[in-house]
């Protein structure tokens, strides 16, 4: 209740705590479950719920399985309730998809691109805009993921494409909503903490792993992201004592031996500029030696991670899930002697992602939630939303439509 005062600021912000506890519970839980949850009376919880409804921001389904009694109702999101849009931007290919309040995600569209800051970012401005002419007010922001450091808010840098301090809100156009720019892995480790492995750890380290490795501490359900935003680049540190220069400028980078780039070194194939995915996963399938090589340079790396930040639980995300599931005794030979002799005692866990390659997209969505979950934006949503009255026939399009289109 931090600064309501008056009832109706205790209303608005009520109403944010109960969108929130569905968003976070990916509208599992009933209508009673929330109530307590929230320590709600009963009765301001029904008005608070008839009262969201109203808004097309809540809808109300009856619960799958309930106990012998009433059947009880769990809210989740309207049918014409707020979007999130988010973007995955890998360095072969982006994906576009739109995500309700609840945490479901449905994929808009997937492209291959050439790399080049213009290739990317104007097709994939377009694509937004088109989408959000069709899904109109209900887009309430659109966050995006970069598999490089992201500075002031959308200056990016990706160094295996030769990106340096690329505008993306400028190469994007003005037509896409209230923007979020995010370091792929960062976005993934808040994923991570949202609905995955991370939920509830107080220290934990997140490690996502696609043509290089890319890592950050995780305190709190929160990534940090350094001083100017960019402190999601473990990768770039010299943990496994090589000496080849990193197109990031530094050399001996830790992201140099593990990831699709390094699989694709180590059996002499052309590696670098985003291009090789494919034949990158037939040597994760197929090399038992490469896939060796890339298990013990991650282990090699995660002990001195563990030494200094002492987390509870290592996760991985994208390739790093296999190579833990493909080589997990080579990633512990080469992690556990690192280890501080206080630290091999009680060895924190190293578990794969529950996410699988969507944390991006997933940490992408919750930036967004994260700007729209106020009292000022849901007011703001109230006020935007077409006339309740008016069914006219391109409302009904879009609630009778999926949300493709
Ligand atoms: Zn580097």
């Amino acid at each position: 209740m931090i600064g309501a005062t008056t009832s109706g600021e205790l209303r608005a912000h009520n109403r944010v705590r109960l969108l929130r506890a569905v968003h976070d519970c990916g509208a599992t839980r009933t209508r009673s479950q929330l109530t307590r949850d929230l320590r709600l009376a009963r009765g301001t919880a029904s008005v608070l719920v008839a009262g969201l409804a109203e808004d097309e921001l809540l809808h109300e389904e009856p619960a799958r399985e309930h106990a012998r009694g009433r059947p009880t109702q769990v809210p989740g999101p309207h049918p014409r309730g707020p979007l999130a849009l988010a973007v995955d931007v890998r360095e072969d290919a982006w994906e576009l998809a739109a995500c309700e309040l609840g945490g479901r995600t449905e994929t808009l569209d997937l492209r291959p691109h050439d790399g080049t800051p213009e290739g990317v970012l104007r097709p994939l401005g377009e694509a937004v805009a088109a989408h959000r002419r069709r899904l109109g007010h209900r887009v309430v922001g659109l966050g995006v993921a970069f598999a490089g450091p992201v500075r002031h808010g959308g200056l990016v840098d990706i160094a295996h494409l030769g990106w340096r301090s690329v505008d993306v809100p400028r190469l994007l156009g003005p037509d896409v909503p209230a923007l979020v720019v995010g370091n792929d892995t960062a976005f993934a480790a808040l994923a991570e903490a949202r609905r995955g492995r991370l939920q509830g750890v107080r220290v934990g380290v997140h490690l996502h792993v696609d043509f290089d490795l890319g890592g950050v501490l995780v305190v709190d359900g929160r990534p940090l992201g350094g001083a100017s935003g960019t402190g999601a680049e473990f990768g770039h540190m010299p943990l496994t004592g090589g000496d080849r220069p990193c197109p990031c400028g530094a050399i001996g980078c830790w992201s140099m031996d593990v990831g699709a780039n390094a699989l694709l070194r180590h059996v002499g194939l052309a590696y670098g500029g985003g291009r090789g995915r494919a034949q990158a996963e037939r040597v994760l399938a197929a090399s038992e030696e490469a896939v060796a090589a890339n298990a013990r340079a991650l282990g090699r790396g995660i002990a001195a991670l563990v030494n200094a930040h002492d987390p509870e639980v290592v996760t991985l995300s994208g390739h790093g899930v296999e190579l833990r599931e493909r080589a997990g005794k080579a990633l512990l030979a080469a992690c556990e002697p690192r280890l501080m002799a206080i630290r091999r005692d009680h060895p924190p866990r190293i578990e794969g992602s529950a996410l699988g390659w969507r944390g991006a997209l997933v940490g992408g969505m919750e930036s967004v939630f994260d700007a729209f979950l106020t009292p000022e934006c849901v007011e703001m949503w109230r006020e935007n939303r077409p006339d309740q009255g008016r069914d006219t026939p391109e409302r009904q399009n879009v609630m009778n439509s999926t949300l493709k289109g």
